[in-house]
C-alpha cells in the first residue's frame, strides 16, 4: 500500500528531489498520503533482539533458516528473508549472523528488500537518492558508529558473495546506512520501544519547520500523512523532521548533523520565530526590551526598542546558552536543581526562551509523576497551582509553533487539564471555592477537553493518540458529570 492523494503531483527537481505538490485545493484533515514502511527496525545500538515480524522483544530463533529472531506470538517472518538463508545463497552463512551483529538487522533488511525481485522497484527511488559521502566520512561520531557496527560485521559476513549483483563495498554500505538514518522517522513498538521506520513517500518529504501536514502512525507501523491546514494549489507538501519546541540555533544544528541541511524557512528566517520570541533575549540596557538575533548582519542580539537598540554580541549569548544547556544535563531529573536554574535565569531570557521552556516542562513532568505515585505526602495546592501554571505557560507557544492540527499542542493541552482539573476537585473538596465557581471551572476544564480531542480527531484509533483521545474522552465524560451535579450544562 503506497497511495497518495488524487490532489497531488509527483513534481522532481534538483533543490527537493521528488516531492508532492498539492494540484487541487486540500482541505485540513484530508488524508494526503498512506503507505506501509519500506522497513522497521530498532536504532543501531540496540542491544535486545527484536522479533523480524512484530518487533517486540524475541526469545527464540526462526526454526526454519535459524537466523530471525522471533517471539512466541509469531511463528514466521518475511518468506524471503526466511527463504535466502534456509536454502537460497544465504544459506551457507554463519546462522549466528544476526545474534552476534544484531546492529546490522536495518541494514540486511534493505539488502534483501533490493535483492527481492518483488520489492526492488520499490526501494530504488530511496537507493537512487545520491549521497555525498565526502560530506559524511570525517565525522567522528556517526560515520564511526555505521563503520564498527555495520560496515565491518557486514563485509566480514559472506553477505558480499551472497549478493553479488549488488557489489558491495565499504562505501555502498555507508550510503545505505546514511540513508536510513536521515529518512527515518520515530516509531514506536507495541512494548513502548522507539524504532526507526523508513518509507519511501514519507522519505521524500522536504522539511519545513512549520509543518503543513501531520504523520500519524498506528501500530503495525502503518503511515497516514494529513493535512494539518488547509493547503492551495501549488503548495509543497513537507514534513518537520526536528523538534518545534527548539530554538532556531539549536534545530538547524540537528538538521546540520541529520541531515546535512541547512533550513531557509520561514520560521528559521524569522528572528521572533513566529512571535515566540522562543531565542529572544532580555535587554540589559533598557527595562521592557527584548533583543533578538540579527539573522541576515553580523548575528549578534539587538534590541527591539527602538529608543534603545542595544548590542548584545552573539558570542556572550552562545556563552550562556551552552552555559544553561550543560546545567540542563547536569540536574539530572533533581527538581531543586530545576527550580534554581529557572530563578536563575528568568531574568536573562524573554519568558518563552526554548531553555526556559525545557526547564520549565522538566519541572512540571517531575511534579506529575511525583503526583501520579504519591510520593509527596502533601499533594498541596501550592505544588499542584505551580504544575496548572507551568504548562499553561507552554500553551500559547505550542499553538503558535505549529499552527493548525498540531499533536505537540493536544498533547500540551492533555497535561495541562490533567493538572487543572486535579486541582479544581481539590479546591471544591477543601471549601476554597463554591459551587458557582466549581461550575465555572469545570466549564473552562471541558472546553480544554474538548479542544485537544478536535486536534486528535484524525488520528487512527490503533496508535498512541487513539488511546489518549480515549483518555481525554473519559475525562471529559467526568466533567460532564460534575457539571450535570453542580452546573448547569
Ligand atoms: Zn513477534
Ligand atoms: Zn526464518
Ligand atoms: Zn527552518
Ligand atoms: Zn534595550
Amino acid at each position: 500500500m503506497q497511495d497518495y492523494s488524487e490532489k497531488l503531483n509527483v513534481v522532481t527537481n534538483e533543490k527537493l528531489g521528488r516531492h508532492l505538490v498539492v494540484s487541487e485545493r486540500i482541505e485540513l484533515g484530508e488524508t494526503l498520503l498512506e503507505e506501509q514502511p519500506l522497513l522497521v527496525a530498532p536504532h543501531w545500538e540496540c542491544g535486545q533482539l527484536k522479533c523480524s515480524q512484530c518487533l517486540q522483544e524475541s526469545y527464540i530463533i526462526c526454526r526454519k533458516c535459524q537466523v530471525y529472531p522471533l517471539c512466541m506470538d509469531c511463528s514466521d517472518h518475511d518468506a524471503f528473508e526466511c527463504e535466502f538463508f534456509a536454502s537460497g545463497a544465504g544459506s551457507r552463512i554463519s546462522k549466528d549472523l544476526l545474534v552476534k551483529n544484531y546492529n546490522i538487522c536495518a541494514l540486511l533488511k534493505l539488502l534483501l528488500l533490493l535483492e527481492n525481485p518483488d520489492k526492488r522497484d520499490l526501494c530504488q527511488p530511496l537507493v537512487d537518492r545520491p549521497i555525498k559521502l565526502e560530506d559524511y566520512r570525517n565525522e567522528d561520531g556517526m560515520w564511526q558508529e555505521h563503520e564498527e557496527q555495520v560496515v565491518r560485521p557486514i563485509m566480514a559476513s559472506g553477505l558480499v558473495e551472497a549478493l553479488p549483483e549488488q557489489q558491495l563495498t565499504p562505501d555502498i554500505i555507508h550510503a545505505h546506512c546514511i540513508r536510513i538514518d536521515s529518512n527515518a522517522f520515530e516509531v514506536t513498538a507495541r512494548d513502548g520501544d522507539t524504532l526507526k521506520g523508513v518509507y519511501v513517500w514519507g522519505a521524500s518529504l522536504p522539511h519545513h519547520c512549520v509543518p503543513n501536514t501531520v504523520v500519524a502512525l498506528d501500530e503495525q507501523f502503518n503511515m497516514k500523512l494529513y493535512a494539518a491546514v488547509p493547503l492551495d494549489t501549488g503548495a509543497i507538501v513537507h514534513t518537520s523532521y526536528t523538534n518545534p519546541l527548539m530554538g532556531t540555533s539549536q534545530r538547524q544544528h540537528q538538521l546540520c548533523l541529520s541531515r546535512h541541511m541547512d533550513c531557509a524557512c520561514s520560521r528559521c528566517l524569522d528572528p521572533t520565530e513566529l512571535n515566540t520570541h522562543m531565542s529572544s533575549m532580555k535587554c540589559r540596557d533598557c527595562p521592557n526590551g527584548y533583543a533578538v538575533c540579527e539573522l541576515l548582519g553580523t548575528g549578534d542580539w539587538r534590541c527591539l526598542n527602538a529608543d534603545c537598540g542595544a548590542l548584545m554580541p552573539a558570542v556572550d549569548v552562545h556563552e550562556l546558552l551552552t552555559e544553561v544547556g550543560s546545567a540542563l544535563v547536569e540536574a539530572k531529573g533533581e527538581l531543586s536543581a530545576y527550580e534554581d536554574l529557572l530563578a536563575q535565569h528568568q531574568q536573562l531570557f524573554h519568558p518563552n526562551h526554548f531553555l526556559l521552556l525545557d526547564i520549565k516542562q522538566n519541572i512540571a513532568s517531575i511534579l506529575r509523576a511525583a503526583a501520579l505515585m504519591n510520593s509527596l505526602n502533601d499533594p498541596c495546592k501550592k505544588l499542584l497551582s505551580r504544575r496548572v501554571e507551568l504548562c499553561g505557560d507552554l500553551l500559547p507557544v505550542c499553538r503558535a509553533v505549529v499552527p493548525g492540527i498540531s499533536k505537540l499542542y493536544a498533547i500540551a493541552l492533555f497535561e495541562y487539564l490533567l493538572a487543572f482539573v486535579e486541582l479544581t476537585e481539590l479546591q471544591f473538596a477543601e471549601g476554597d471555592v463554591d459551587k458557582k465557581e466549581y461550575a465555572a471551572l469545570l466549564m473552562r476544564a471541558r472546553s480544554v477537553a474538548k479542544e485537544a480531542l478536535d486536534l486528535l480527531q484524525f488520528e487512527p484509533e490503533n496508535s498512541a493518540e487513539g488511546f489518549l483521545t480515549e483518555r481525554i474522552g473519559m475525562e471529559l465524560e467526568r466533567i460532564e458529570s460534575d457539571l450535570m451535579k453542580y452546573g448547569k450544562l
